[in-house]
Protein backbone atom coordinates (compact mmCIF):
# COMPACT_ATOMS: atom_id res chain seq x y z
CA UNK A 1 0.00 0.00 0.00
CA UNK A 2 1.21 3.92 -0.30
CA UNK A 3 0.07 7.05 0.28
CA UNK A 4 -0.67 10.08 -1.91
CA UNK A 5 -1.10 13.38 0.05
CA UNK A 6 -1.93 11.42 3.06
CA UNK A 7 -4.80 8.67 1.32
CA UNK A 8 -4.03 5.43 0.60
CA UNK A 9 -4.29 4.10 -2.42
CA UNK A 10 -4.59 0.03 -3.06
CA UNK A 11 -1.32 -1.49 -4.59
CA UNK A 12 -3.78 -4.69 -6.89
CA UNK A 13 -1.77 -7.47 -8.82
CA UNK A 14 -3.03 -9.37 -11.73
CA UNK A 15 -2.44 -12.68 -13.01
CA UNK A 16 -4.31 -13.57 -16.05
CA UNK A 17 -4.91 -17.39 -17.65
CA UNK A 18 -3.52 -18.48 -21.31
CA UNK A 19 -5.31 -17.19 -24.26
CA UNK A 20 -6.20 -13.57 -25.75
CA UNK A 21 -9.70 -14.41 -24.56
CA UNK A 22 -8.57 -14.40 -20.74
CA UNK A 23 -5.28 -11.79 -21.25
CA UNK A 24 -7.79 -9.21 -23.36
CA UNK A 25 -9.94 -8.38 -20.13
CA UNK A 26 -6.63 -8.64 -17.80
CA UNK A 27 -5.29 -6.06 -19.62
CA UNK A 28 -8.41 -3.66 -19.86
CA UNK A 29 -9.16 -3.79 -15.98
CA UNK A 30 -5.27 -3.05 -15.48
CA UNK A 31 -5.78 0.20 -17.23
CA UNK A 32 -9.10 0.84 -15.84
CA UNK A 33 -7.66 0.56 -12.40
CA UNK A 34 -4.18 2.84 -13.42
CA UNK A 35 -6.78 5.73 -14.66
CA UNK A 36 -8.44 5.41 -10.97
CA UNK A 37 -5.36 5.43 -9.32
CA UNK A 38 -4.85 2.42 -8.20
CA UNK A 39 -1.31 0.86 -8.30
CA UNK A 40 -0.88 -2.28 -10.24
CA UNK A 41 1.63 -4.83 -11.15
CA UNK A 42 1.20 -7.20 -13.72
CA UNK A 43 1.45 -10.63 -13.59
CA UNK A 44 2.62 -12.34 -16.99
CA UNK A 45 3.48 -15.98 -17.06
CA UNK A 46 6.17 -16.86 -19.36
CA UNK A 47 6.39 -17.94 -22.04
CA UNK A 48 2.75 -17.32 -23.76
CA UNK A 49 0.70 -19.39 -25.69
CA UNK A 50 0.61 -17.57 -28.76
CA UNK A 51 2.60 -14.90 -30.64
CA UNK A 52 -0.39 -12.89 -30.60
CA UNK A 53 -0.35 -12.45 -26.46
CA UNK A 54 3.09 -11.52 -26.30
CA UNK A 55 2.81 -9.05 -28.65
CA UNK A 56 -0.05 -7.47 -27.01
CA UNK A 57 1.85 -7.89 -23.72
CA UNK A 58 4.70 -5.89 -25.13
CA UNK A 59 2.32 -3.27 -26.60
CA UNK A 60 0.66 -2.80 -23.35
CA UNK A 61 3.62 -2.43 -21.60
CA UNK A 62 5.32 0.47 -23.71
CA UNK A 63 2.03 2.39 -23.46
CA UNK A 64 1.66 1.96 -19.68
CA UNK A 65 5.02 2.58 -18.35
CA UNK A 66 3.37 2.91 -14.66
CA UNK A 67 2.49 -0.77 -14.55
CA UNK A 68 4.89 -2.70 -12.98
CA UNK A 69 5.59 -6.26 -14.93
CA UNK A 70 6.78 -8.96 -13.44
CA UNK A 71 7.27 -12.39 -15.32
CA UNK A 72 6.27 -15.42 -13.61
CA UNK A 73 8.56 -18.06 -15.41
CA UNK A 74 6.85 -21.41 -15.83
CA UNK A 75 7.72 -24.64 -15.67
CA UNK A 76 7.76 -27.68 -18.17
CA UNK A 77 4.70 -30.26 -17.65
CA UNK A 78 3.20 -32.91 -19.95
CA UNK A 79 1.15 -31.96 -22.21
CA UNK A 80 -2.42 -34.00 -21.45
CA UNK A 81 -4.76 -32.23 -23.55
CA UNK A 82 -5.18 -31.67 -27.14
CA UNK A 83 -5.99 -28.35 -26.43
CA UNK A 84 -2.71 -26.33 -26.03
CA UNK A 85 -4.74 -23.29 -23.84
CA UNK A 86 -5.95 -25.68 -21.53
CA UNK A 87 -1.94 -27.38 -20.96
CA UNK A 88 -0.95 -24.19 -20.72
CA UNK A 89 -3.72 -23.03 -18.13
CA UNK A 90 -2.83 -26.93 -15.83
CA UNK A 91 0.96 -25.21 -16.61
CA UNK A 92 0.01 -21.97 -14.45
CA UNK A 93 -1.09 -23.75 -12.06
CA UNK A 94 1.26 -26.27 -11.37
CA UNK A 95 3.86 -23.73 -11.33
CA UNK A 96 1.72 -21.89 -8.50
CA UNK A 97 3.97 -22.28 -5.69
CA UNK A 98 6.68 -20.18 -7.60
CA UNK A 99 3.95 -17.19 -6.70
CA UNK A 100 4.72 -16.49 -3.25
CA UNK A 101 8.57 -15.49 -3.27
CA UNK A 102 7.49 -13.59 -6.55
CA UNK A 103 4.41 -11.65 -4.53
CA UNK A 104 6.83 -11.01 -1.16
CA UNK A 105 9.04 -9.29 -3.15
CA UNK A 106 6.79 -6.83 -4.12
CA UNK A 107 6.66 -3.44 -2.74
CA UNK A 108 4.72 -1.45 -1.24
CA UNK A 109 3.30 -4.84 -0.15
CA UNK A 110 -0.17 -6.21 -2.11
CA UNK A 111 -3.28 -5.21 -0.76
CA UNK A 112 -5.37 -7.05 -3.45
CA UNK A 113 -4.69 -10.11 -5.74
CA UNK A 114 -7.40 -10.28 -9.01
CA UNK A 115 -6.68 -13.92 -10.54
CA UNK A 116 -9.22 -15.63 -13.59
CA UNK A 117 -11.45 -18.23 -12.47
CA UNK A 118 -9.34 -20.97 -14.54
CA UNK A 119 -6.46 -20.28 -12.35
CA UNK A 120 -8.43 -20.55 -8.53
CA UNK A 121 -7.97 -23.84 -7.18
CA UNK A 122 -3.91 -23.22 -7.14
CA UNK A 123 -3.68 -19.77 -6.29
CA UNK A 124 -6.26 -18.91 -3.62
CA UNK A 125 -4.75 -21.29 -1.23
CA UNK A 126 -1.71 -19.55 -1.93
CA UNK A 127 -3.12 -15.91 -1.09
CA UNK A 128 -5.25 -17.35 1.61
CA UNK A 129 -1.97 -18.37 3.52
CA UNK A 130 -0.80 -15.10 3.00
CA UNK A 131 -4.35 -13.52 4.05
CA UNK A 132 -4.08 -11.58 0.46
CA UNK A 133 -7.77 -10.94 -0.48
CA UNK A 134 -8.42 -12.18 -3.66
CA UNK A 135 -10.34 -11.33 -6.25
CA UNK A 136 -11.78 -13.29 -9.05
CA UNK A 137 -12.24 -11.86 -12.78
CA UNK A 138 -14.75 -14.10 -14.65
CA UNK A 139 -14.00 -13.91 -18.43
CA UNK A 140 -17.52 -15.01 -19.59
CA UNK A 141 -21.11 -13.66 -19.06
CA UNK A 142 -23.08 -14.06 -16.13
CA UNK A 143 -25.38 -16.55 -17.35
CA UNK A 144 -22.51 -18.94 -17.91
CA UNK A 145 -21.25 -18.09 -14.39
CA UNK A 146 -24.60 -19.38 -13.07
CA UNK A 147 -23.63 -22.59 -14.96
CA UNK A 148 -19.88 -22.67 -13.03
CA UNK A 149 -21.07 -21.80 -9.63
CA UNK A 150 -23.97 -24.62 -9.65
CA UNK A 151 -22.17 -26.89 -11.49
CA UNK A 152 -19.99 -28.87 -8.64
CA UNK A 153 -23.40 -29.57 -6.68
CA UNK A 154 -24.85 -30.73 -9.91
CA UNK A 155 -22.18 -33.31 -11.15
CA UNK A 156 -22.13 -34.72 -7.94
CA UNK A 157 -26.63 -35.17 -8.17
CA UNK A 158 -28.80 -36.65 -10.08
CA UNK A 159 -29.78 -33.39 -11.82
CA UNK A 160 -27.11 -34.13 -14.58
CA UNK A 161 -28.50 -37.80 -15.31
CA UNK A 162 -32.26 -36.86 -15.21
CA UNK A 163 -31.35 -34.32 -18.18
CA UNK A 164 -32.15 -37.13 -20.62
CA UNK A 165 -36.11 -36.60 -19.67
CA UNK A 166 -36.05 -32.95 -18.66
CA UNK A 167 -33.58 -32.10 -20.98
CA UNK A 168 -33.12 -28.81 -18.44
CA UNK A 169 -30.23 -28.35 -16.13
CA UNK A 170 -32.42 -27.67 -12.71
CA UNK A 171 -30.53 -26.39 -9.63
CA UNK A 172 -33.38 -26.79 -6.46
CA UNK A 173 -36.22 -24.63 -7.67
CA UNK A 174 -34.28 -23.03 -10.67
CA UNK A 175 -34.53 -24.17 -14.13
CA UNK A 176 -30.97 -23.18 -14.87
CA UNK A 177 -30.70 -23.14 -18.60
CA UNK A 178 -31.44 -25.70 -21.38
CA UNK A 179 -29.15 -28.56 -22.06
CA UNK A 180 -28.75 -27.75 -25.44
CA UNK A 181 -26.66 -24.94 -24.19
CA UNK A 182 -24.19 -26.69 -21.98
CA UNK A 183 -20.34 -27.13 -23.27
CA UNK A 184 -21.27 -30.67 -24.18
CA UNK A 185 -17.88 -32.17 -21.79
CA UNK A 186 -19.80 -30.76 -18.82
CA UNK A 187 -22.37 -33.55 -19.77
CA UNK A 188 -20.20 -36.48 -20.22
CA UNK A 189 -19.82 -38.98 -17.94
CA UNK A 190 -16.65 -39.53 -18.75
CA UNK A 191 -13.84 -37.02 -17.01
CA UNK A 192 -12.55 -34.50 -19.32
CA UNK A 193 -10.72 -31.16 -18.23
CA UNK A 194 -13.48 -28.76 -18.77
CA UNK A 195 -15.86 -30.98 -16.17
CA UNK A 196 -12.74 -31.15 -13.66
CA UNK A 197 -11.78 -27.53 -13.96
CA UNK A 198 -15.75 -26.61 -13.53
CA UNK A 199 -15.54 -28.99 -10.28
CA UNK A 200 -12.03 -27.43 -8.72
CA UNK A 201 -12.27 -23.39 -9.93
CA UNK A 202 -15.54 -23.00 -9.18
CA UNK A 203 -15.26 -25.03 -5.80
CA UNK A 204 -12.59 -22.18 -5.13
CA UNK A 205 -14.53 -19.17 -6.84
CA UNK A 206 -16.78 -19.29 -3.75
CA UNK A 207 -13.90 -19.11 -1.19
CA UNK A 208 -12.43 -15.45 -3.00
CA UNK A 209 -13.56 -12.19 -1.45
CA UNK A 210 -15.40 -11.59 -4.44
CA UNK A 211 -15.98 -11.74 -8.19
CA UNK A 212 -15.75 -9.20 -11.56
CA UNK A 213 -17.20 -9.91 -14.20
CA UNK A 214 -17.43 -8.37 -18.06
CA UNK A 215 -20.76 -7.88 -18.59
CA UNK A 216 -23.35 -4.81 -17.41
CA UNK A 217 -26.41 -5.07 -15.06
CA UNK A 218 -28.96 -3.97 -17.98
CA UNK A 219 -27.10 -6.93 -19.96
CA UNK A 220 -27.71 -9.99 -17.78
CA UNK A 221 -30.21 -8.28 -15.26
CA UNK A 222 -31.82 -11.71 -14.63
CA UNK A 223 -28.65 -14.13 -14.16
CA UNK A 224 -26.83 -11.42 -11.92
CA UNK A 225 -29.97 -11.15 -10.08
CA UNK A 226 -29.88 -14.94 -9.62
CA UNK A 227 -26.66 -14.83 -8.26
CA UNK A 228 -26.70 -12.17 -5.75
CA UNK A 229 -30.03 -13.19 -4.24
CA UNK A 230 -28.71 -16.55 -3.43
CA UNK A 231 -30.70 -18.71 -6.67
CA UNK A 232 -27.60 -20.28 -7.42
CA UNK A 233 -25.52 -20.64 -4.46
CA UNK A 234 -26.79 -19.82 -0.62
CA UNK A 235 -24.13 -17.61 0.06
CA UNK A 236 -22.02 -16.59 -3.07
CA UNK A 237 -19.40 -14.41 -3.24
CA UNK A 238 -20.38 -11.14 -3.94
CA UNK A 239 -20.61 -10.72 -8.00
CA UNK A 240 -19.78 -7.20 -9.32
CA UNK A 241 -20.58 -6.05 -12.83
CA UNK A 242 -17.68 -3.94 -13.93
CA UNK A 243 -18.25 -3.86 -18.02
CA UNK A 244 -17.78 -3.89 -20.56
CA UNK A 245 -14.06 -3.57 -19.97
CA UNK A 246 -13.29 -0.64 -22.28
CA UNK A 247 -10.19 -1.01 -24.95
CA UNK A 248 -7.37 0.81 -24.19
CA UNK A 249 -5.80 3.27 -26.42
CA UNK A 250 -3.21 1.42 -28.44
CA UNK A 251 -5.99 -1.16 -29.17
CA UNK A 252 -7.63 1.10 -31.35
CA UNK A 253 -4.67 2.19 -33.53
CA UNK A 254 -5.11 1.52 -37.28
CA UNK A 255 -4.05 -1.73 -38.74
CA UNK A 256 -4.09 -2.98 -42.21
CA UNK A 257 -7.77 -1.90 -42.63
CA UNK A 258 -7.85 1.38 -44.65
CA UNK A 259 -10.05 -0.70 -46.83
CA UNK A 260 -12.70 -0.01 -44.74
CA UNK A 261 -12.38 3.84 -45.04
CA UNK A 262 -14.39 4.27 -48.21
CA UNK A 263 -17.28 2.27 -47.33
CA UNK A 264 -20.73 3.36 -46.57
CA UNK A 265 -21.87 3.36 -43.13
CA UNK A 266 -22.94 0.42 -41.64
CA UNK A 267 -22.69 -1.87 -44.81
CA UNK A 268 -19.79 -4.18 -43.96
CA UNK A 269 -19.89 -7.64 -42.28
CA UNK A 270 -17.05 -8.33 -40.23
CA UNK A 271 -16.47 -12.22 -39.70
CA UNK A 272 -14.37 -14.06 -37.05
CA UNK A 273 -14.38 -16.41 -34.62
CA UNK A 274 -11.67 -15.11 -31.98
CA UNK A 275 -8.54 -16.05 -30.89
CA UNK A 276 -8.68 -19.74 -30.70
CA UNK A 277 -11.71 -21.43 -32.94
CA UNK A 278 -10.30 -22.88 -36.25
CA UNK A 279 -13.20 -24.37 -38.47
CA UNK A 280 -12.89 -27.17 -40.79
CA UNK A 281 -11.50 -26.75 -44.20
CA UNK A 282 -15.02 -27.52 -46.10
CA UNK A 283 -16.71 -25.00 -43.29
CA UNK A 284 -14.21 -22.23 -44.37
CA UNK A 285 -15.05 -23.08 -47.85
CA UNK A 286 -18.90 -22.41 -47.81
CA UNK A 287 -18.72 -19.95 -45.25
CA UNK A 288 -16.60 -18.26 -48.25
CA UNK A 289 -19.78 -18.62 -50.87
CA UNK A 290 -22.31 -17.43 -48.59
CA UNK A 291 -20.31 -14.25 -47.60
CA UNK A 292 -19.86 -13.83 -51.51
CA UNK A 293 -23.63 -14.75 -52.50
CA UNK A 294 -25.36 -12.32 -49.47
CA UNK A 295 -24.01 -9.71 -51.56
CA UNK A 296 -22.65 -7.71 -48.47
CA UNK A 297 -19.81 -5.96 -48.43
CA UNK A 298 -17.26 -8.12 -45.76
CA UNK A 299 -13.88 -8.29 -43.82
CA UNK A 300 -13.44 -11.94 -43.43
CA UNK A 301 -10.62 -13.08 -40.79
CA UNK A 302 -9.79 -16.65 -41.62
CA UNK A 303 -8.35 -19.41 -38.90
CA UNK A 304 -7.01 -22.63 -39.72
CA UNK A 305 -4.95 -23.40 -36.79
CA UNK A 306 -5.71 -22.69 -32.94
CA UNK A 307 -2.37 -21.58 -32.21
CA UNK A 308 -0.91 -18.83 -34.22
CA UNK A 309 2.72 -20.06 -34.35
CA UNK A 310 1.27 -23.59 -36.39
CA UNK A 311 -0.03 -22.01 -38.93
CA UNK A 312 2.28 -21.87 -41.59
CA UNK A 313 -0.33 -22.16 -44.36
CA UNK A 314 -1.24 -19.27 -47.17
CA UNK A 315 -4.31 -17.99 -47.45
CA UNK A 316 -5.07 -19.79 -51.04
CA UNK A 317 -4.27 -22.63 -49.65
CA UNK A 318 -6.89 -22.57 -47.35
CA UNK A 319 -9.73 -21.40 -48.93
CA UNK A 320 -8.70 -22.07 -52.61
CA UNK A 321 -7.74 -20.17 -56.01
CA UNK A 322 -11.02 -19.56 -57.64
CA UNK A 323 -12.91 -18.69 -54.10
CA UNK A 324 -10.10 -16.11 -53.54
CA UNK A 325 -10.59 -14.34 -56.37
CA UNK A 326 -14.80 -13.79 -55.72
CA UNK A 327 -14.00 -13.02 -52.44
CA UNK A 328 -11.64 -10.17 -53.31
CA UNK A 329 -14.40 -8.46 -55.27
CA UNK A 330 -16.79 -7.29 -52.40
CA UNK A 331 -14.26 -8.26 -49.40
CA UNK A 332 -11.03 -7.77 -47.69
CA UNK A 333 -9.58 -11.24 -46.58
CA UNK A 334 -7.18 -11.61 -43.88
CA UNK A 335 -5.52 -14.79 -42.31
CA UNK A 336 -3.69 -13.28 -39.25
CA UNK A 337 -4.13 -10.86 -36.11
CA UNK A 338 -6.41 -7.89 -36.76
CA UNK A 339 -7.08 -5.44 -34.46
CA UNK A 340 -10.66 -6.31 -33.91
CA UNK A 341 -11.45 -3.23 -31.49
CA UNK A 342 -10.33 -0.67 -34.71
CA UNK A 343 -12.83 -2.84 -37.01
CA UNK A 344 -15.77 -2.77 -34.89
CA UNK A 345 -15.34 1.03 -34.37
CA UNK A 346 -15.10 1.84 -37.86
CA UNK A 347 -18.49 3.28 -39.12
CA UNK A 348 -18.25 1.46 -41.76
CA UNK A 349 -19.43 -1.95 -40.14
CA UNK A 350 -22.61 -2.66 -39.26
CA UNK A 351 -22.43 -6.11 -38.48
CA UNK A 352 -20.74 -9.06 -36.86
CA UNK A 353 -20.77 -12.95 -37.51
CA UNK A 354 -18.94 -14.06 -34.48
CA UNK A 355 -18.54 -16.82 -32.21
CA UNK A 356 -19.70 -15.62 -29.36
CA UNK A 357 -16.67 -15.51 -27.29
CA UNK A 358 -17.55 -13.36 -24.45
CA UNK A 359 -15.26 -10.70 -25.17
CA UNK A 360 -16.30 -10.18 -28.34
CA UNK A 361 -20.04 -10.20 -27.59
CA UNK A 362 -19.12 -6.99 -24.96
CA UNK A 363 -17.35 -5.15 -27.92
CA UNK A 364 -20.20 -5.55 -30.33
CA UNK A 365 -21.96 -4.25 -27.43
CA UNK A 366 -19.82 -1.17 -26.67
CA UNK A 367 -19.54 -0.79 -30.44
CA UNK A 368 -23.35 -1.10 -31.16
CA UNK A 369 -22.60 -3.51 -33.70
CA UNK A 370 -25.49 -5.92 -34.28
CA UNK A 371 -24.17 -10.04 -34.00
CA UNK A 372 -25.07 -13.21 -36.26
CA UNK A 373 -24.46 -15.50 -33.72
CA UNK A 374 -22.23 -19.00 -34.92
CA UNK A 375 -21.50 -20.20 -31.25
CA UNK A 376 -18.97 -23.10 -32.05
CA UNK A 377 -17.79 -24.16 -28.84
CA UNK A 378 -17.61 -24.10 -25.08
CA UNK A 379 -19.53 -21.31 -23.08
CA UNK A 380 -20.71 -19.71 -26.84
CA UNK A 381 -23.75 -21.23 -26.78
CA UNK A 382 -24.91 -19.81 -23.44
CA UNK A 383 -23.39 -16.26 -24.75
CA UNK A 384 -25.60 -16.82 -27.60
CA UNK A 385 -28.38 -17.01 -25.63
CA UNK A 386 -27.90 -13.83 -24.03
CA UNK A 387 -27.20 -11.83 -27.12
CA UNK A 388 -30.31 -13.12 -28.72
CA UNK A 389 -32.52 -12.65 -25.65
CA UNK A 390 -30.88 -8.73 -25.47
CA UNK A 391 -31.95 -8.30 -28.64
CA UNK A 392 -27.82 -7.84 -29.92
CA UNK A 393 -28.34 -10.29 -32.49
CA UNK A 394 -29.99 -12.95 -34.05
CA UNK A 395 -28.55 -16.85 -34.00
CA UNK A 396 -29.74 -20.00 -36.02
CA UNK A 397 -29.91 -22.44 -33.25
CA UNK A 398 -30.35 -25.58 -35.96
CA UNK A 399 -26.64 -24.48 -36.71
CA UNK A 400 -25.51 -26.45 -33.87
CA UNK A 401 -21.99 -27.42 -32.26
CA UNK A 402 -18.97 -27.17 -34.05
CA UNK A 403 -18.76 -29.92 -36.16
CA UNK A 404 -21.96 -31.14 -36.20
CA UNK A 405 -22.97 -30.47 -39.57
CA UNK A 406 -22.01 -28.92 -42.76
CA UNK A 407 -23.78 -25.36 -43.04
CA UNK A 408 -24.17 -24.48 -46.13
CA UNK A 409 -23.30 -21.59 -48.14
CA UNK A 410 -26.61 -20.79 -49.41
CA UNK A 411 -27.72 -20.79 -46.07
CA UNK A 412 -25.19 -18.78 -44.76
CA UNK A 413 -25.69 -16.21 -47.22
CA UNK A 414 -29.57 -15.89 -46.81
CA UNK A 415 -29.24 -15.54 -42.79
CA UNK A 416 -26.40 -12.71 -43.55
CA UNK A 417 -29.21 -10.65 -45.55
CA UNK A 418 -31.73 -11.06 -43.20
CA UNK A 419 -29.00 -10.12 -40.35
CA UNK A 420 -27.85 -6.74 -42.54
CA UNK A 421 -30.77 -5.86 -43.46
CA UNK A 422 -32.49 -5.73 -40.09
CA UNK A 423 -33.63 -2.26 -39.08
CA UNK A 424 -35.07 -3.02 -35.99
CA UNK A 425 -32.00 -4.66 -35.19
CA UNK A 426 -29.70 -1.58 -35.76
CA UNK A 427 -31.70 0.20 -33.68
CA UNK A 428 -31.68 -1.88 -30.99
CA UNK A 429 -28.15 -2.14 -30.84
CA UNK A 430 -27.70 1.00 -31.12
CA UNK A 431 -29.84 1.53 -27.72
CA UNK A 432 -27.82 -1.25 -26.27
CA UNK A 433 -24.36 0.86 -27.15
CA UNK A 434 -25.79 3.82 -25.31
CA UNK A 435 -26.98 1.24 -22.10
CA UNK A 436 -23.15 -0.16 -22.36
CA UNK A 437 -21.54 3.74 -22.15
CA UNK A 438 -24.15 4.75 -19.27
CA UNK A 439 -23.04 1.74 -17.55
CA UNK A 440 -19.64 2.68 -17.34
CA UNK A 441 -19.94 6.26 -17.11
CA UNK A 442 -19.64 8.20 -14.02
CA UNK A 443 -22.74 7.41 -11.75
CA UNK A 444 -23.47 4.09 -14.06
CA UNK A 445 -23.92 0.72 -12.71
CA UNK A 446 -20.49 -0.89 -13.55
CA UNK A 447 -18.51 2.71 -12.52
CA UNK A 448 -20.25 2.35 -9.05
CA UNK A 449 -19.21 -1.01 -8.51
CA UNK A 450 -15.53 -0.60 -9.43
CA UNK A 451 -15.60 2.74 -7.29
CA UNK A 452 -16.89 0.97 -4.51
CA UNK A 453 -14.47 -1.91 -4.50
CA UNK A 454 -11.44 0.53 -4.75
CA UNK A 455 -12.65 2.30 -2.17
CA UNK A 456 -12.68 -0.83 -0.07
CA UNK A 457 -9.34 -1.87 -1.40
CA UNK A 458 -7.82 1.84 -0.52
CA UNK A 459 -9.01 0.57 3.38
CA UNK A 460 -6.48 -3.04 3.01
N1 LIG B 1 -9.35 -10.57 -31.33
C1 LIG B 1 -8.72 -9.62 -32.09
N2 LIG B 1 -8.32 -9.94 -33.34
C2 LIG B 1 -8.49 -11.17 -33.89
C3 LIG B 1 -9.17 -12.14 -33.11
C4 LIG B 1 -9.58 -11.81 -31.84
O1 LIG B 1 -8.51 -8.48 -31.65
O2 LIG B 1 -8.07 -11.39 -35.03
C5 LIG B 1 -9.70 -10.24 -29.93
C6 LIG B 1 -11.15 -9.93 -29.72
O3 LIG B 1 -11.38 -8.56 -29.93
C7 LIG B 1 -11.38 -10.36 -28.29
C8 LIG B 1 -10.41 -11.50 -28.10
O4 LIG B 1 -9.43 -11.35 -29.10
O5 LIG B 1 -11.05 -9.32 -27.39
C9 LIG B 1 -11.06 -12.85 -28.24
O6 LIG B 1 -11.83 -13.14 -27.14
P1 LIG B 1 -13.27 -13.78 -27.26
O7 LIG B 1 -13.77 -13.93 -25.86
O8 LIG B 1 -14.13 -13.01 -28.18
O9 LIG B 1 -13.05 -15.19 -27.92
P2 LIG B 1 -11.96 -16.35 -27.73
O10 LIG B 1 -10.83 -15.99 -28.62
O11 LIG B 1 -11.57 -16.43 -26.28
O12 LIG B 1 -12.67 -17.57 -28.19
N1 LIG C 1 -34.31 -7.39 -18.11
C1 LIG C 1 -34.81 -6.33 -17.39
N2 LIG C 1 -34.13 -5.17 -17.42
C2 LIG C 1 -33.02 -5.01 -18.14
C3 LIG C 1 -32.52 -6.09 -18.87
C4 LIG C 1 -33.19 -7.28 -18.84
O1 LIG C 1 -35.82 -6.43 -16.75
O2 LIG C 1 -32.44 -3.91 -18.15
C5 LIG C 1 -35.06 -8.62 -18.14
C6 LIG C 1 -35.54 -8.85 -19.57
O3 LIG C 1 -36.87 -8.51 -19.68
C7 LIG C 1 -35.31 -10.31 -19.83
C8 LIG C 1 -34.60 -10.83 -18.62
O4 LIG C 1 -34.28 -9.72 -17.78
O5 LIG C 1 -36.51 -11.01 -19.98
C9 LIG C 1 -33.36 -11.58 -19.00
O6 LIG C 1 -32.48 -10.70 -19.58
P1 LIG C 1 -31.11 -11.25 -20.17
O7 LIG C 1 -31.42 -12.10 -21.34
O8 LIG C 1 -30.22 -10.12 -20.34
O9 LIG C 1 -30.57 -12.11 -18.95
P2 LIG C 1 -30.19 -13.61 -18.88
O10 LIG C 1 -31.12 -14.42 -19.70
O11 LIG C 1 -28.79 -13.67 -19.32
O12 LIG C 1 -30.33 -13.91 -17.41
N1 LIG D 1 -13.20 -22.61 -18.44
C1 LIG D 1 -13.01 -22.85 -17.10
N2 LIG D 1 -11.90 -23.51 -16.73
C2 LIG D 1 -10.98 -23.90 -17.62
C3 LIG D 1 -11.18 -23.67 -18.98
C4 LIG D 1 -12.32 -23.01 -19.37
O1 LIG D 1 -13.79 -22.45 -16.26
O2 LIG D 1 -9.95 -24.43 -17.18
C5 LIG D 1 -14.40 -21.91 -18.86
C6 LIG D 1 -14.20 -20.85 -19.90
O3 LIG D 1 -13.73 -19.65 -19.48
C7 LIG D 1 -15.60 -20.76 -20.45
C8 LIG D 1 -15.94 -22.21 -20.57
O4 LIG D 1 -15.17 -22.85 -19.57
O5 LIG D 1 -16.48 -20.13 -19.57
C9 LIG D 1 -15.70 -22.80 -21.89
O6 LIG D 1 -14.34 -22.71 -22.17
P1 LIG D 1 -13.78 -22.59 -23.66
O7 LIG D 1 -13.53 -23.95 -24.16
O8 LIG D 1 -14.63 -21.68 -24.46
O9 LIG D 1 -12.36 -21.90 -23.36
P2 LIG D 1 -11.91 -20.38 -23.16
O10 LIG D 1 -11.62 -19.83 -24.51
O11 LIG D 1 -12.99 -19.59 -22.48
O12 LIG D 1 -10.70 -20.55 -22.31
Amino acid sequence: MSSSGGRKLAHVALLPSAGMGHLTPFLRLAALLVSRNVQVTFITPHPTVSLTESRALSTFFASFPQIKQKQFHLLQAEKNSFDPFFNHIELIKSSGHLLPPLLSALTPSLSVFITDMTLASAVIPITQAISLPTYVLFTSSAKMMTLFLSYPSLAGSRALDDLEETGVIKIRNLELMPKSLVPPPLLQKSDNFLKKSFVEESGKVIESSGILVNTFVSFEFESLGKINDGEVLERPPSVVAIGPLPPYDSEKSRSQLAWLDDKPAGSVLYVSFGSRTALARDQIRELGVGLITSGSRFVWVVKNNIVDKEDGQELEEVIGHELMERVKEKGLIVKSWVQQEYILSHPAVGGFLSHCGWNSVMEAAWNGVRILAWPQNGDQKVNADVVERIGLGTWVRSWGWSGEKLVSGAEIAERIRECMGDESLRIQTLGIKEDARKAVGFGGSSDKGLTELISKWNQF
